[in-house]
């Protein structure tokens, strides 16, 4: 299983106009991520996703950049089922040796970011790879699943408070438990917020699960009014309230209400967890498998989420590769209850893949393929990646 290859390919695919939607991100026009693939002596091949960014479009080539010059040179020739290993010599760099013998990190200035984005993808490819030669999914090498069958919920709800109700009742037709919409900056006021997250419960009806989602745009007093304002509405899950980075205003707002607050898409590694889980602003981690360090960092997140009794929800808005990847963890994680499912227009999520994902009537069944499963299509990448 020694390496002989590594490599990442930028892919960019426009978006079918009919199929754009418009946030706090503006009119998303294509999908964007960088396919990471590794190949070992025997011809085999594992594949990975690294993102540049938690939403759909980005510039990648600093990701493909990294992975060439950063990481490829430290894993070529390499046992590739030495995970572990390989992921603190990619973390630790040149001081990998004082990490591997001392037992506790050493690592160079890209602890977060674009250089731990990158290290997810080979990660990801790793891990696919050691399924795919032992011809199991890792799901099996993580212990097995805990149920047969994970409800996904729809991932969108981009209408105004008139057409909210429809928009997401639409998804619930699909045979959706759960929905998901947009709420933040993007509604101009915290009134406006509050009316279109009041048509949509009204909408749904009080069965249906319903989530939302301010992608980290309001400012604490905004999210304790919008809060406070549909306390009344069950919902399930307030996501992203307030930057990533104001911990105490999260920590704010996560006391102010009853509304679980959910967190963790734009974050990297065990350390960012720890330090949500410590301020006590979180009560479920969205740890993004192409962003937050891999399958490797995201075994060890869950595990943060199982002892300090939180929900693990992995952040599945990528290519079919970090959805595969955060469904495995999530059949295998103690913590998890549901799967992200995008309904925003993605043809890496249903078009990059040779399989079909199997989601079907708002279920996701429990990974039976080797690997993570999924097999980029070869035509696909020639057509779309940026050279
Ligand atoms: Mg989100």
């Amino acid at each position: 299983m020694l390496i002989r290859e590594v490599r990442a390919r930028w892919v960019h695919v426009p978006i079918p106009v009919d199929q754009q939607h418009v946030s706090d991100f503006g009119r998303i026009q294509s999908f964007d991520t960088a396919i990471v693939s590794i190949e070992v002596e025997s011809g085999l091949v594992g594949w990975g996703e690294a993102k540049a960014a938690v939403g759909s479009a980005g510039a990648c080539r600093a990701l493909v950049a990294a992975v060439a010059d950063e990481f490829a040179p430290q894993l070529v020739g390499r046992d590739a089922r030495q995970i572990t290993a390989l992921w603190d010599r990619m973390y630790n760099g040149p001081r990998s040796g004082y990490a591997l013998e001392r037992g506790r990190a050493f690592p160079v200035l890209g602890r977060r970011g674009l250089s731990v984005s990158a290290m997810s993808g080979v990660d990801m490819a790793l891990w696919d790879l050691l399924g795919k030669s032992l011809d199991v999914p890792v799901l099996e090498l993580w212990g097995g699943p805990r149920t047969a069958t994970l409800p996904a919920y729809a991932s969108g709800g981009w209408a105004d408070a008139d057409g909210i109700g429809a928009q997401l009742l639409g998804y619930v037709e699909q045979g959706f438990e759960s929905v998901k919409m947009r709420v933040g900056v993007m509604d101009g006021d915290v009134r406006t917020s509050i009316a279109r997250t009041r048509a949509a419960r009204k909408g749904v009806g009080p069965d249906v699960g319903l989530m939302v989602d301010a992608h980290g745009t309001y400012s604490p007093s905004e999210a304790m009014q919008f809060a406070a304002g549909v306390e009344d509405l069950g919902l399930r899950w307030f996501e992203e309230p307030v930057n990533a980075d104001d911990r105490a205003g999260a920590r704010r707002v996560r006391a102010s209400t009853a509304i679980p607050i959910a967190a963790g898409e734009s974050e990297c590694t065990r350390f960012d967890f720890r330090d949500m889980i410590e301020h006590e602003s979180v009560d479920v981690l969205q740890p993004d498998l192409a962003i937050c360090g891999g399958p490797s960092e995201g075994r060890r997140i869950a595990a943060l989420a199982d002892t300090h009794q939180l929900e693990l929800a992995p952040h599945c808005w990528g290519s079919a590769l970090s959805f595969s990847a955060g469904v495995s963890l999530a059949f295998a994680s103690s913590s998890a209850r549901v799967i992200e499912y995008s309904l925003g227009g993605n043809p890496l999520l249903r078009e990059l893949p040779e399989e079909d994902l199997a989601v079907a009537n708002g279920l996701v069944p429990a990974p039976t393929r080797p690997g993570f499963g999924v097999t980029p299509k070869p035509d696909f990448l020639d057509e779309y990646e940026v050279t």
